[in-house]
């Protein structure tokens, strides 16, 4: 399998070199050539397979010869040891939830796969890979963990100071060795220009050498097209109708539900569930991309104002708003909106939801209302531990959410980070200096 890039000015490239480029060339995101539909045999009897035989068929639809079945199953296997429960919330809904990796959000299955993909890829004694990444919060920790001593890798997080949550700060810095959390004074916009600003710098590139782990990187889109399919399976076969609402901020995790879609898995529509963050849905509505800068929110890893998985969306649709309106619905909630759902869903089933699932709930759940459509099943993305987000949900629910061991310890550990200003220059030294 081949990959190309969405501005189609760049030569295609082999998966390790999608991989590691990150970025197309041309400033295009990449895509696989060719997106298989697979056998309907293997979509009817998904519903008694293990997850690792459903993950490992997807995946080799879409790398197929690009690297060997006993990698690919070795890859899969370290990547996933985790579990991806579907939990009924009421009669039609559930959820799955995604949290169950080790720093307790979706983002652990992309960066944990594209990890255990470039420990394929780079050998200890080679040239170190810079792996550089902008964060606002969860990026940074699912990177920070997947990547810890992996061999002939080092790891440098730009984060906002000040502007991400005690846990998640936490979560990337205490990590150590060959992960570095680099303490940014400005905001992740800042940062987000810092790491583009790296990339672009030729110069630099020759003696760094690096790639980008943000969800433009092809290795962390491929198995966000896993779980659709886990979701799928968990549900009764014959199910009827299947509609998926994913909250959303860049639209990597949407985009992987799109492809499963694309290779026959036979979910009926999507909902592509966002904060006043509101860019996607606004141009489903209208067929006008006005790309903003973002808005603070409570579900703050979705307050992504230019959605960078945009590219990929409009690449699978052609361009065409009517088509992608048959796959897609949006819906935007607010900040008192998800409040409230956090607490009716808790008040009535005892389910804690976190900010961004509860978006994404509140989606599903108008959109089920709208469509009226009786025996369509609706499952929501749980995509982070409502542990996670402590000083929103607490007080909603009055009472306890159980914070997890893993965050406990993570809680318990020394912050460690570099302090730099917001100048290219200082990032380009550090870089150079710390790049053996
Ligand atoms: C990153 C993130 C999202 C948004 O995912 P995208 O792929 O950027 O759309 C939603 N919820 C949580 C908890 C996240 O960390």
């Amino acid at each position: 399998m081949k990959f190309y890039s969405t501005n189609k000015k760049a030569p295609e490239a082999s998966l390790k070199d999608a991989v590691l480029n990150g970025l197309a060339p041309d400033g295009g995101l990449y895509m696989p050539q060719n997106i298989p539909l697979l056998p309907t045999e293997f979509w009817e009897g998904i519903h008694d397979m293990p997850f690792h035989d459903i993950a490992f068929t997807i995946a080799q639809g879409l790398v197929s010869d690009s690297i060997e079945d006993d990698v690919l199953r070795e890859i899969i296997r370290k990547a996933l040891n985790f579990e991806a429960p579907l939990v009924p919330i009421s009669d039609n809904i559930s959820t799955i939830e995604l949290f169950h990796g080790p720093t307790l959000a979706f983002k652990d299955f992309g960066a944990r796969f594209m990890a255990q993909l470039l420990k394929h890829y780079v050998h200890e004694g080679d040239e170190p890979l810079n792996i550089l990444v902008a964060t606002s919060g969860d990026t940074g920790s699912a990177i920070a963990s997947a990547f810890f001593q992996v061999p002939g890798i080092k790891v440098k997080i730009l984060y906002p100071k000040g502007k991400v949550s005690e846990i998640q700060e936490k979560q990337l810095t205490t990590v150590g060795e060959n992960v570095e959390a680099l303490e940014i004074q400005g905001t992740f916009d800042d940062c987000q220009k810092l790491v583009k600003k790296a990339f672009a710098d030729t110069e630099l590139r020759k003696t760094v050498h690096m790639t980008s782990a943000n969800s433009i990187n092809i290795a962390r889109l491929l198995p966000q097209t896993f779980y659709y399919a886990f979701a799928y399976a968990q549900l009764e076969q014959g199910s009827g109708d299947v509609v998926v609402a994913a909250p959303s901020g860049n639209f990597g995790n949407l985009v992987g539900g799109l492809i499963a879609k694309r290779m026959g898995l036979p979910i009926t529509q999507f909902v592509g569930a966002t904060n006043v963050n509101d860019v996607v849905p606004e141009y489903l509505e209208t067929g006008k991309f006005r790309p903003r800068p973002s808005i603070m929110t409570i579900s703050n890893s979705m307050d992504v104002g230019n959605p960078s998985n945009f590219a990929r969306i409009l690449d699978l649709y052609g361009d065409d708003v009517e088509k992608m309106r048959t796959d897609i619905h949006g819906l935007s909630f607010n900040d008192d909106e998800t409040r409230q759902a956090i607490t009716n869903v808790y008040n009535d089933t005892g389910y804690i939801m976190d900010p961004h699932g509860a978006v994404g709930y509140l989606a599903l759940r108008a959109h089920l209302e709208k469509q009226g459509k009786a025996g369509t099943r609706g499952i929501f993305l749980e995509t982070a531990h409502p542990a996670k987000f402590l000083d929103v949900v607490k007080p909603l629910i009055n009472g306890e959410v159980p914070v997890p061991a893993s965050l406990q310890e993570a809680l318990n550990k020394e912050k460690q980070s570099t302090l730099l200003p917001k100048d290219y220059e200082a990032l380009r030294a550090h870089l150079k200096l710390r790049r053996e």
